[in-house]
């Protein structure tokens, strides 16, 4: 099979393109009709076995969380996710598992109202580039910039999951339910897109959680030119980071990755409003602390002290 025969059965979807495609696979570029009056937002992501994935793993599950990864970055500048791009870098042609890899992309992409138009197939080590393309109103993406001294920060959910599952892939001592749910959080991380009217409404700057939410957070106060105070007691953790690593929750919560929750600012004259518009939603956020002046990370332990808080996350380089 050659890399035409490869991308014509794998990746050239029979389904009818969305209208937005005018060009989709087959052609030099593809060429998308961005809608008039709309900001377009642009992401990409590379994925490398053996630092992003175990090569092990069901391709179908490193193609649907290659998907989930990149969305929650749309999702963060509270975008809506419309067409994607692949670049594959593969060993050898292994139909089986790009089968599989071509499913899981096919299923993700369609929960996500995404297209595929287009990418690159090379040979070489095992690696995966996916960029997202989206939209959102013209100014109405959430910046990593725009955080006040006294906004709220907010956790849209339990934190730690992933982060667990990772430190607990080889461990014996896991029952099976609970092993399910941790290896669908890290593999199936489902992007906050249910956020985003909120995000365009109420936040100040967000960003969602790759490397660990107090290195992201840090991300928001650094491009903000502000600091940030947690409070200990209203970090939420993942009951099952508090039942598997009783010891390690509130590190594994603050310091863990791969969640790809987000974390937003609002300012406090929104707060009590978007507390309210949740509410009516059924969706349920949690106020952790607060931008201040300056700079750093301070958390307010169970004491009522605040001490230092190093954000931890995880560095390539
Ligand atoms: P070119 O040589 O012009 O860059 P390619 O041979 O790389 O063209 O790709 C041919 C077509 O197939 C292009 O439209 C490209 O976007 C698409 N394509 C290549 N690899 C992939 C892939 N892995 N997934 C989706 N589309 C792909
Ligand atoms: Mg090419």
């Amino acid at each position: 099979m050659n890399e035409f025969d490869l991308i014509d059965t794998f990746f050239k979807s029979e389904t009818i393109l969305p209208a937005d495609v005018l060009l989709g696979i087959g052609d030099d570029a593809a060429c998308l009709q961005v809608p008039p009056n709309m900001n377009l937002l642009v992401t990409t992501d590379t994925l490398v076995s053996g630092v992003h994935f175990r090569s092990e793993w069901d391709a179908y599950d490193i193609a649907y969380r290659a998907v989930c990864v990149n969305v929650s970055d749309i999702a963060a500048m509270a975008g809506e996710p419309r067409w994607a791009t692949l670049s594959l870098t593969l060993p050898t042609v292994d139909e089986a598992w790009l089968a599989r890899f071509a499913e899981g992309l096919k299923d993700s992409l369609t929960t996500f109202n995404t297209a595929l138009v287009g990418g690159d197939t090379t040979r070489g080590p095992l690696a995966i580039t996916l960029t997202i393309m989206g939209l959102t109103p013209p100014n109405a993406a959430t910046a990593r910039s725009g955080a006040k001294p006294g906004d709220v920060i907010m956790a849209s959910q339990p934190l730690g999951i992933a982060a667990l599952a990772l430190s607990l892939l080889d461990s014996k001592g896991v029952k099976n339910e609970d092993r399910k749910q941790m290896m669908q959080a890290l593999l199936r991380p489902m992007p906050r897109l249910d956020l985003l009217p909120f995000l365009r409404q109420y936040a100040s700057a967000a960003i969602d959680v790759s490397d660990g939410f107090s290195a992201d957070l840090q991300h928001i106060c650094r491009a903000s030119g502000v600091g940030a105070s947690l409070r200990q007691a209203d970090i939420p953790i993942h009951p099952l980071v508090e039942q598997y690593a009783p010891l390690d929750a509130l590190q594994l919560a603050l310091n863990g990755g791969d969640d790809y929750a987000l974390c937003f600012t609002v300012p406090p004259s929104e707060f009590a409003r978007l507390e309210a518009a949740l509410k009516t939603a059924g969706l349920l956020c949690y106020s952790v602390g607060f931008i201040k002046e300056g700079e750093g990370l301070e958390i307010v332990g169970l004491d009522n002290k605040s001490r230092p808080l190093q954000a931890q996350g995880y560095l390539h380089f």
